[in-house]
């Protein structure tokens, strides 16, 4: 029996490697955890967090036009960037050292290093330093793509550093149609940015259920966002005032950032994984099992680098779920069907389950429910919006397998239907649910006309 330094030792301290190493240390592990950047990885430092606390400070402009309609009246208001900016890194900052004393309570030893293999029992530390383990867990995360080699690809910015830019851009271009190109969309717009985006797919939101796509689409649109779909950006020129970004229709869009937001990398490199038996699968993540085992049986990964649904709350289930595993002797596999998940758009989206396109290609039957109404807000504050939401049934069993929302508080909307999705409710128990009046969330229960119905027959 070879001697270790740590029963395990987690390379990463972010949503999933934190939580394995709190796990497994209250199950009695020696644990050990590296970090090469800021405890709390990406969710707390640049991602989920500090993303939707400038949400919420860009959601105050409407909020001030539509208070006129409610008899308020509010003097011209305007923003500060800085104040932002800076009040942002301070809740950051407490979070971080709210994560870091969570791992001392704990016993986990945390090193503030970048570490990688030197074989499957043997982690290398930037000292030098060696560390034995019985068992090692990658969680190192994703990484933003850094997108394609285009002349001025230098000047494009990320989302890491859209949250520490000096000014607030009057323009901005930001290249990308999934969830965090569309929240920055948002974001800059409801801050006083123009904002154009630019994506090279057909329409936003690649993934979602169509009708969801097209309405938010048309709500982005009618709050002054510009969204060029079809399109890239081909080059970026730098002038003494601006950036040009030319596209690949030959347009040119004079900006003050260029911002790209084109997907994430599992963090593979320079890991030193080479030396082991580990396959990456072909999206790039690191193949595991349903117990997040990779093909070296004492390594184990977990998160985004693993790239199987790359959310916060799933990287710590797949973290929790390991540790319950390997430290407490109760066999956890994760279910990754049905997570529920939201965009911090303006307006906001929750979904779950099967898109309709999804729908008709996996059931035999599909019923299809939906409604578009104003929101009761909408009335007096005469703003242009409508909310939209959508329910797909399977027409053989009744149960409820998508819901779709585009309006305010859809994410908080879509965590308690995921959790009647998650136990297999059905259209007659969403029906048989008292409504409660007036809200928006009403309509889910209330939906009685078929938009739409397909069939198949067992021969097709
Ligand atoms: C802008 C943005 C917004 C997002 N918004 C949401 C949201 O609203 N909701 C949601 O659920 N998810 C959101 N996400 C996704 C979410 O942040 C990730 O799914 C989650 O953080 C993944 O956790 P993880 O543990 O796999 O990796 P991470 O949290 O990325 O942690 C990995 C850690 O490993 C460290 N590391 C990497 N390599 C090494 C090494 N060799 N040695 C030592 N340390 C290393 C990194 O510095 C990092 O701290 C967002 C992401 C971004 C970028």
């Amino acid at each position: 029996m070879v001697d270790h330094d740590v029963d395990l030792f987690v390379i990463g301290a972010g949503s999933g490697g934190v939580r394995a190493a709190r796990v497994a240390a209250s199950y009695g592990a020696r644990v050990m955890i590296a970090e090469e950047y800021r405890v709390g990885g990406t969710c707390v430092i640049r991602g989920c967090v500090p993303k939707k606390l400038l949400v919420y400070a860009s959601r105050f402009s409407d909020e001030f036009e539509d208070a006129a309609g409610f008899g308020w009246v509010v003097p011209e208001p305007t923003f500060h960037w800085p104040t932002l900016i800076a009040n942002k890194d301070r809740e950051i900052a407490r979070l971080e050292a709210a994560y870091t004393n969570t791992l001392e309570r704990f016993n986990v030893s945390l090193v503030k290093s970048r570490a990688a293999f030197e074989d499957a029992h043997t982690v290398r530390l930037a000292t030098g330093a060696r560390v034995r383990a019985e068992t090692i867990l990658i969680a190192t995360g994703a990484w933003p793509h850094p997108g394609p080699k285009i002349p001025g690809l230098q000047y494009a910015i990320s989302s890491n550093d859209a949250f520490h830019l000096a000014d607030l851009p009057k323009r901005i271009v930001i290249q990308g149609g999934g969830y965090i190109a569309v929240e920055f969309a948002s974001i800059f717009a409801g801050l006083g940015s123009k904002v154009t985006l630019v994506y090279r797919g057909e329409n936003i939101l690649r993934g979602f259920d169509d009708d969801l796509r097209e309405h938010l689409r048309s709500e982005m649109r009618g709050r002054g966002i510009t969204i060029n779909c079809g399109r890239t950006v081909t080059a970026i020129e730098k002038t003494s005032e601006e950036f040009l970004t030319r596209l690949s229709d030959n347009s040119i869009i004079a900006a003050d950032k260029v911002m790209f937001a084109i997907g994430r990398r599992p963090n593979v490199m320079k890991l030193g994984i080479e030396r082991l038996d580990i396959k990456i699968h072909e999206h790039g993540g690191i193949e595991v099992d349903d117990f997040s085992r990779t093909s070296t049986p004492n390594v184990y990964a977990v998160g985004d680098v693993t790239n199987r649904v790359n959310l916060t709350p799933v990287a710590i289930r797949e973290g929790h779920a390991f540790a319950d595993t390997v430290y407490g002797g109760i066999s956890t596999p994760v279910d990754h069907s049905n997570v529920p998940t939201a965009v911090f758009s303006e307006p906001e989206v929750g979904a779950i389950g099967l898109s309709e396109t999804q729908a008709r290609e996996k059931l035999r039957k599909i019923d299809v429910y939906k409604t578009t109404f104003r929101p009761m807000k909408a009335t007096l504050s005469g703003r242009n919006t409508r909310s939209f939401m959508k329910l797909l049934v399977d027409g053989l069993t009744n149960r409820i397998v998508g819901c779709h929302i585009v309006g305010p508080d859809a994410g908080e909307l879509i965590q308690l239907v995921g959790i009647a999705v998650k136990m297999g409710a059905t259209k007659a128990d969403f029906d048989a649910t008292m409504a409660v009046h007036p809200t928006a969330a009403e309509e889910l229960v209330t939906m009685r006309e078929k938009a739409v119905s397909y069939g198949r027959t067992a021969a097709e």
